[in-house]
């Protein structure tokens, strides 16, 4: 065990997770990455973030759909450090269709994903982090965890459901020097919104430039995607001292959207 902080974030092999594994790297902390993409796709980025900053990372595919992957996924952090101080959970999917053609199976795997992973990875590093009075969790959950949009009935769904679920652990954990908050997040350029970008042009009968500017950005008053860095540099500061008074927060990033 090092005195670095060791931190855990869930789906960062893409994408948002990726940037705040890479922030935290830059912060000084030992890193557990994720994803379910095969582990030599992720190594050069592993090796590449270890050694710019000077951390110890490793990486777990674990699928966080059950929550046997989940433990998993904690079991490695546990093991490799000796602790898990902050966790971060991020990993998410989408799934864009009218109510009554969504797929069960998409219902499902939305919910246990994107709200159910948080819950088991929570129960399993709160415990450590109330013993060492000290912590800090942070949900990636949306501005679809404030407000809706019509065809993501599940995705709206967990990611409201997250927020409940921050506030709640964040009022478990309050006196134990551990803070549990969600970062709401606007449109990013993810692989995941560009994978949404070809259903939502078929669900509203519009070209994919038309949902780009009309739909998306349409929402988001900045007329701009919300960058990586900075959800990157949100995250990080949720982790410094001069943080420790906020919990059971949900802080939008979203240039604007829910302030309509
Ligand atoms: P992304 O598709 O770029 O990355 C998703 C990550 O999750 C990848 O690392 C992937 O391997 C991982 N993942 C997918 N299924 C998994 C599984 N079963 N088990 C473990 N890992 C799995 O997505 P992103 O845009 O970076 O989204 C990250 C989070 O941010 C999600 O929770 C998403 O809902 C949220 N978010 C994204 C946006 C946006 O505009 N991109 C906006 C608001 C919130």
């Amino acid at each position: 065990m090092t005195d670095r902080k060791a931190a855990i974030v869930t789906g960062s092999s893409s994408g948002i997770g990726l940037g705040i594994a890479r922030g935290l790297a830059a912060a000084g902390f030992d890193i557990v990455m994720n994803g379910i993409e095969a582990p030599d796709a992720v190594e050069d980025t592993r090796r590449a973030l270890s050694d710019e900053f000077g951390v110890r990372i490793v990486y777990s595919p674990a699928n966080l759909m059950a929550g046997a992957g989940v433990r998993e996924l904690v079991g490695l952090g546990q093991a490799t450090f000796g602790k898990v101080d902050v966790l971060v959970n991020n990993a998410g999917i989408q799934f864009v269709s009218p109510v009554e053609d969504f797929p069960d199976e998409k219902w499902d795997q939305i919910i246990a994903l994107n709200l159910s992973a948080a819950f088991h990875a929570t129960k399993a590093v709160v415990p450590g982090m109330k013993a060492r009075g000290w912590g800090r969790i942070i949900n990636i959950a949306s501005a679809h965890g404030l407000v809706a949009s019509p065809f993501k009935s599940a995705y709206v769904a967990a990611k409201h459901g997250l927020l409940g679920f921050t506030k709640t652990i964040a009022l478990e954990t309050a006196e134990h020097g551990v803070t549990v908050n969600a970062i709401c997040p606007g449109y990013v350029l993810t692989p995941l919104v560009e994978k949404q970008i070809p259903d939502t042009a078929k669900a509203r009968g519009i070209t994919e430039e038309q949902v780009k500017r009309d739909v998306l950005l349409a929402a988001q008053p900045t007329k701009r995607f919300v960058t990586v860095e900075e959800l990157a540099d949100l995250a990080v500061f949720l982790t410094t001292a001069g943080a420790a008074s906020i919990t059971g927060a949900s802080l939008t990033v979203d240039g604007g959207w829910t302030a309509q």
